[in-house]
């Protein structure tokens, strides 16, 4: 499995940091993001270390989708969110600043939660 030296989630999937880690198998793993823009927000990973998508190889995407349900809907169990973004920033023009491949989970809660992604360049 690729890793990545410098790479601070693949050091997430070393356990040499910290991580609030809600899921892991053998080949992705599911943590709290350390600055939740809702409730639960989560990001799900692949734990070889492809930087976005891009990189991404279409085995490594099908694994991570057959996964991304059963975290989305352990989330919606556990916090009751109205909805869900599924977000991926891809390059650094995308607002992408952790360069491991990662998809944002967010749960929504109406309006009231006042959170807006990178839409647009504002
Ligand atoms: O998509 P993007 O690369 O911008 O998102 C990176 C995400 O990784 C941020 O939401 C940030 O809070 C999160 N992060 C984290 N744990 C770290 C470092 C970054 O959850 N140790």
């Amino acid at each position: 499995m690729s890793h990545q030296e410098d790479c601070i989630f693949c050091k997430i999937v070393n356990k040499e940091i910290p991580a609030a880690i809600i899921y892991e198998d053998e080949e992705t793993m599911a943590f709290v993001d350390i600055a939740q823009v809702t409730k639960g927000h989560t990001l799900l990973i692949p734990k070889s270390h492809e930087e976005n998508i891009f990189e991404l190889k279409a085995s490594t995407a099908a694994t991570l989708f057959q996964v991304a349900p059963k975290v989305a809907n352990a989330l919606k169990a556990a916090f009751s969110p109205l909805g869900m973004n599924l977000v991926n920033n891809n390059g650094k023009a995308a607002s992408q600043e952790v360069f491991h491949y990662h998809l944002h989970l967010i749960p929504r809660y109406g309006e009231e939660d006042g959170f807006k992604y990178h839409w647009t360049n504002n």
